[in-house]
Parts: structure tokens; sequence; C-alpha cells
């Protein structure tokens, strides 16, 4: 692995991706979808939403904070909506009342443009955080969630997928991002998938040589875990909170690759408390050094209130501190950023 020359505290702290949107801008973006708002309002709601929402993070002690995907409705269809050779046909029902706008491949996919670079352009440009996280939705999981209508198989599909997210993290890093993460909640709903998936993933890394960070949830992790040799990322990010931090001793298969360890349960509205968080970090330097453990909530956090979500990003970084003094007591202090 490399360094990419930039010092973080010791359990550097972070989140997956997504924060809960700001009530006033979903009542823009609704405005707007009827035609009350203009495009120019719309885009100045994003812009301020994401400078709220990283300021957040930032006042409760996030080291390495996201644009909460202010951006984005969803994490499959905000990709295939801007890549050529997908259309939408519209909603379909996914579980009880939920709607999922699936996007069809109807032809051979391309890239048109950048897709999220501006997005990391303006992240960047409000953080005051020497590193920021970009995330980005996986080949696997945009090809799961989609209808294939073009492509001779879903093999193919994902590997012309990878080709193109590939692509958008080349750009990413030419705009100077340093810490991408790959969403993979798809990926080990098909065992018999595996093989081929993990080979098309890792195509999205060809050439790239900033941090890449791999974020699998809801999932099957011993299955997971038996492929982290294979998977050309120098982290994976997750969830244990969730499984009441059982399962960690699959971190000792981690090699020399690090763990965003989930520690916060996001589809619960409880406020964990700080002992709570140092127990579970505790639990898991067991199984790995304290230089590979970065903490992050379970997944992203859009489906909280905003309060909640707040509050529980401040008990993380409080839970996170309790272990630093101790840590610190024994000479650990800082970590640098590997690629
Ligand atoms: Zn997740």
């Amino acid at each position: 692995m490399r360094e990419l020359g930039i010092e973080l505290p010791i359990l550097p702290t972070t989140v997956i991706g997504s924060y809960p949107r700001p009530r006033w801008l979903r009542q823009m973006i609704k405005q707007w979808s009827m035609g009350r708002a203009d495009d120019k309002a719309l885009n100045e709601a994003f812009k301020d939403a994401v400078s709220v929402v990283v300021r957040e993070q930032e006042s409760v002690g996030i080291d390495i904070p996201s644009d909460g995907e202010m951006w984005r409705d969803e994490m499959v269809e905000h990709f295939a909506a801007r890549i050529d050779g997908f259309r939408f046909y519209g909603p379909v029902r996914v579980w009880g009342n939920n709607f999922f706008n699936k996007p069809a491949v109807v032809s051979k996919l391309s890239y048109r443009e950048p897709i999220v670079v501006k997005e990391y352009m303006f992240l960047r440009s409000v953080s005051s955080r020497p590193v920021v996280k970009v995330t980005i939705t996986g080949p696997y999981t945009i090809a799961d969630w989609s209808f294939n209508e073009h492509y001779g198989s879903k093999e193919e599909l994902v590997f012309e997928l990878a080709e193109i997210i590939n692509r958008e993290i080349l750009e990413l890093e030419k705009a100077g991002a340093l810490f991408i993460q790959v969403d993979e909640p798809a990926l080990t709903t098909h065992p018999e998938e595996m093989e081929w998936a993990v080979d098309a993933i890792n195509r999205v890394t060809r050439g790239v040589n900033i941090k890449l960070g791999l974020h699998v949830c809801y999932s099957d992790y011993e299955l997971l875990s038996k492929y982290f040799d294979r998977l050309s990322f120098s982290q994976f990010a997750l969830e244990f909170s969730n499984r009441g931090h059982r399962d960690l001793e699959i971190l000792s298969k981690l090699g020399d690759r690090e763990i965003g360890l989930g520690v916060i349960d996001v589809h619960n509205k409880t406020i964990e408390d700080p002992q709570y968080v140092s127990k579970a970090i505790e639990k898991a330097m067991r199984y790995i050094e304290p230089e590979k453990i970065y903490v992050n909530p379970d997944c992203g956090l859009k489906l909280l209130p905003r309060e909640t979500a707040r509050r529980k990003l401040e008990v993380m970084v409080s839970g996170v501190q309790i272990v630093r003094r101790e840590l610190l007591s024994r000479g650990f202090e800082r970590i640098v950023l590997r690629g």
C-alpha cells in the first residue's frame, strides 16, 4: 500500500456517505418538480445543503466528512441517469410501499461526462478537513438493480459498467480526490456470481493511485471475507453494530488492509452511548491493529431524523476519544492515509 502524504489522528472518524436531507431542501426539490422553483434556485439549495451537512459533521468532530449525498435521490438511479444507454420506465415497487425508479439498459453503455466530479469539487471547497470521502455506486450493484435489455449476460453488463466506473474514479483522482468509497451492497446477494463479480469490481481500481474503500452492508460477511485477499481495495467499510459486534473475528483475515468499522446502527433511532462505541473498538482491536481502524456508522444515515443522525455521530466521536486517550498512553497518536 502507498502512503498518500496526509496525516490523520489515530482511529480516523468518517461517515459511509448519505446524511438526512434538510427539510427545507426536500421542500425545495418538491417545489422544483412542480415547476415552482427554477434550476438556479435548486442548485443553490443543493450547495447550501452540502455546506450545512459538512459543517454539521465537522462540528461534531468527524475527520473525513462526505457531502451527505445531498444531490442524489437514490444510489443507483443517480449513476444510471448519467450514463448513456440507460432509460427509465417509471417506478417499480420494491418493498412495502417503497418505490424505486429502476433503470433499464437499452443500448451499449457509454461514459457521457464526469458523473460526480462536480459534487466532489464542491465538497472539497467547503470542507476544512485535509481528506473528504466521495462515494460511488459499484458496477455490480448498478447492474443487479437494473433491467438488462441489451447485453447477452449480466456478467458482460457488469464488466462494461466497471470500465465506466473506473473512468469516473480516474476523473475524480485527476480532480484531486484522495479517498473514494465504492458501494456494493448487492455484492453477496448471488453467491454463485461472486467469482466474476470480484474480478469486475477490481476492474474499477485499475490505474488508480488514491485511497479506495469498499462498502458492503446487510451482507454475508463470511462469504465476503473469503475474497478479502482478492479484492484490490485498501479498506473495507463494514457494518458491525447492527449485528451486535459479532463477526468481528473476520477482521483477522484482512491482512494489510484496513477496516472502516461500523459502530452505529443506522436502522435504530436509539442513540448509542460513547461506552458502547469504545467497547466495540476495543473488541475489534483484538483482531486488528489500531492503525488499521477507521470508525464510521454501519451505513448511510439518510433514513434517520436529522437531529438523530447528528447526535449519533457526536456519540461515535466521543467513543473514539475514549479509546484514543488509552492509545495515546501506548504511543499511538497519528496515522498516515494509505492508498
Ligand atoms: Zn450501506
